[in-house]
């Protein structure tokens, strides 16, 4: 009998990575009518159909956005081969005139203004620039402001940001204004949903911007959106984390969002994991035991 696959093995790779996605998407199983199998011969695989859009009705904005997959296969950090060596993502250069000839972060600050640039401006009660260290050898990346960081004016102050300062100052010894944090999109999505293709589009020289002027060492990607937006591909974040990239010749350590952790965390392990990488790049010495978020 002829298999109607003709490649079960690649077919089976395919149907894996699918379900990862749907699973960082929140969703626990296939949506109804994804992956029509008849077995019959000569039948051909379905492609799945445009997933759902995902529901984010609750008020934790970013415990609801930054949705992670199911743990993770353990990270084959030997092989740890960038699984895309560079972002390609030179056209932001020339999207805004004059951008990059801003010269500090302030100067890119008043270059942003009061940004109409998108449609988030519309919703937002403050633009959340970022924080910290101008000159940080340590960076953080999250996807956008919450509720919290729209009142304030500042990243990861809710309590996805409490863990990320854990994180920062139990687990590693630093101080939080040692480092730099920022997000991808500077502005509030309503309804805590995630940051739409134009959105992070209209956004993401700034992101770029600032990581050329801040200069750091080594860039940490928090959570799924955040690192697709940096490094252009929508590999699963199961399949990224624990494994070095690049973003503009920086390094970047991707690993799971606080937010997941809050609602995961037995996971927190990755993390720490991914972290003390970060550490040893970074040639700082890790804090006691006994220390960590
Ligand atoms: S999200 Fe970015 S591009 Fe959109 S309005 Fe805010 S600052 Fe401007």
């Amino acid at each position: 009998m002829i298999s109607p696959f003709p490649d079960r093995t690649l077919l089976l790779a395919s149907l894996r990575d699918y379900v990862a996605q749907l699973r960082e998407e929140g969703l626990d199983g296939l949506p109804r009518g994804a992956v029509i199998i008849t077995g019959g011969e000569g039948a051909a695989p379905q492609p799945p159909p445009p997933r759902p859009p995902s529901v984010a009705s609750d008020a934790n904005s970013a415990a609801v956005r930054s949705r992670e997959p199911a743990p993770p296969a353990p990270a084959t950090r030997t092989a740890a081969a960038p699984i895309i060596a560079t972002n390609g993502a030179d056209a932001w250069r020339t999207k805004y005139p004059g951008l990059v000839q801003t010269g500090d972060l302030a100067a890119l600050r008043n270059f942003i203004g009061d940004c109409q640039r998108c449609k988030l401006a519309q919703m937002r009660t403050n633009l959340v620039f970022g924080v910290g260290n101008p000159h940080a050898e340590l960076m953080f990346v999250g996807e956008g402001p919450g509720a919290e960081e729209d009142a304030q004016g500042e990243p990861f102050v809710g309590r996805a940001g409490q863990l990320l300062t854990d994180i920062i100052e139990r687990g590693m010894g630093l101080r939080r204004a040692e480092v730099y944090i920022c997000n991808v999109v500077k502005c509030r999505p309503p309804e805590n949903r995630n940051p739409e293709p134009d959105e992070v589009a209209a956004c993401e020289p700034f992101l770029f911007r600032q990581i050329e002027l801040v200069k750091p060492k080594v860039i940490v990607g928090l959570g799924t959106h955040a690192v697709h937006a940096l490094l252009k591909i929508k590999t699963p974040i199961s399949k990224l984390r624990g494994n070095w990239q690049q973003v503009l010749g920086v390094r970047m350590m991707p690993t799971f969002h606080p937010a997941y952790l809050l609602r995961n965390p037995g996971d927190k392990r990755l993390v720490w994991a991914d972290i003390q990488e970060v550490m040893k790049e970074l040639g700082r010495p890790l804090p006691g035991r006994g220390s960590r978020a």
